[in-house]
């Protein structure tokens, strides 16, 4: 496998990265409302989405007060592509995305005519702070007889440079049609999904080197050691984790094949390495199931993230009440961009309903 710029992928966490740590250090806990304030805000926000015709649309990883509202409310929880559809699809004047930024750019790139707000502009993901559109768009320049395949974790304007975007559900199936087809392949950012999809399709990809700093995190070893306790638990993963977890994984799959398969399988402990905030949907929908979170600690642990984005707490109640009271942190995509970044993300949803493929996305 070709790596970035022909050397090995780089050893050291995302989360030691300078830039990522800069935004790192402006992400801030949201402060945890008394009970009465927390029944206030609920009932001032579920009669400001009525009033305004507006919709919540909140990802897995986002708090559990935050779901509960946005399906209150008949709006949606999913993963970042089926949030974008609904947004697409639905009939609201105004979108609230609680999850990160590239999130709110998606749903804006499919619902240009709507108005498309999030309760925090400074939710960010590591993937997409570690792939800069001027790095990226040289190293394509550089390697002009590649085929640009991205994940949906970056900016509108590394989407705009792709020939193609994927999430993790899908990415199997498009790489092995253009691998099929005799096609090179530069595939970012994620180099753990990227490396999952070159040794499941023998695709000749050049990995871009960035990574989620939630999912790298979790560690083969600890797994182990917790199998020894609980030697029928079925491991779930997600493919942003190493190689070496996903290996001794029974399941790798986006978040919603995640919780289809924590439904379907017959297990009844469950080892899940993916974001904590996935237990709250995993326990509505199978509650008599006993699910326990990847470890992260161990041997070489830093826990930096300990399975909980730091981005995606930034999204609270009070925050999300303020963003749609005040229109603020309207997210916008320049009109020439946004019909760019439409032309890969269509391919995948062509692709999709040729293959008959349900897409769904990820992080
Ligand atoms: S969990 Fe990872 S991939 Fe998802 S938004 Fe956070 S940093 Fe990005």
């Amino acid at each position: 496998m070709s790596v970035l710029n022909g050397q090995p992928a780089s050893e050291s966490l995302a989360s030691e990265l300078k830039v990522v740590r800069d935004h790192l250090k402006k992400t801030k806990t949201p402060k945890v409302l008394a009970s009465e304030e927390r029944v206030s805000v609920v009932s001032k926000l579920t009669k400001l989405l009525d009033d305004k015709r507006a919709k919540l649309i909140a990802h897995y990883y986002t708090d559990s007060l935050i779901q509960d509202l946005a399906e209150e409310t008949n709006g949606f929880v999913g993963d970042s592509l089926e949030m974008a559809r609904f947004g697409r699809d639905s009939d609201a004047e105004i979108l609230i995305v609680a999850g990160v930024k590239f999130m709110g750019e998606t749903a804006k790139i499919l619902s240009p005519l709507k108005t498309v707000l999030m309760p925090t502009l400074d939710a960010t993901c590591s993937l997409d702070i570690a792939c800069p559109i001027d790095r990226f768009s040289r190293f394509c320049d550089e390697h002009k007889d590649r085929t640009v395949v991205v994940y949906a974790n970056t900016s509108a304007a590394v989407k705009a440079r792709a020939d193609w975007v994927v999430t993790s559900s899908i990415a199997l199936e498009v790489v092995e049609h253009l691998s099929d087809r005799g096609e090179k392949i530069i595939w970012a950012p994620d180099k753990h999904l990227g490396s999952y999809v070159q040794k499941n399709t023998n695709a000749d990809i050049l990995l871009w080197d960035a990574a989620c700093i939630v999912h790298e995190e979790f560690k083969a070893q600890g797994i182990r050691d917790m199998k020894k306790m609980y030697p029928a638990a079925a491991v779930l993963a997600h493919p942003e984790a190493p190689g070496a977890v996903l290996e001794i994984s029974d399941v790798v799959g986006s978040t919603t094949q995640i919780i289809q398969a924590a439904k379907n399988l017959p297990h009844n402990d469950i080892i899940v390495a993916t974001d904590q905030g996935i237990f709250h949907k995993l326990r509505k929908i199978v509650p008599h199931k006993n699910f326990m979170i990847a470890p992260t600690a161990g041997h070489d642990a830093t826990c930096r993230s300990c399975a909980n984005c730091p981005w995606m707490s930034m999204n609270s109640l009070q925050a999300t009440y303020e963003s749609l009271m005040n229109s603020n942190n309207e997210i916008r995509v320049e009109k020439e961009l946004a019909v760019k970044a439409m032309v890969p993300l269509q391919r995948m949803l062509d692709f999709a309903a040729n293959q008959q493929l349900e897409v769904k996305g990820r992080a």
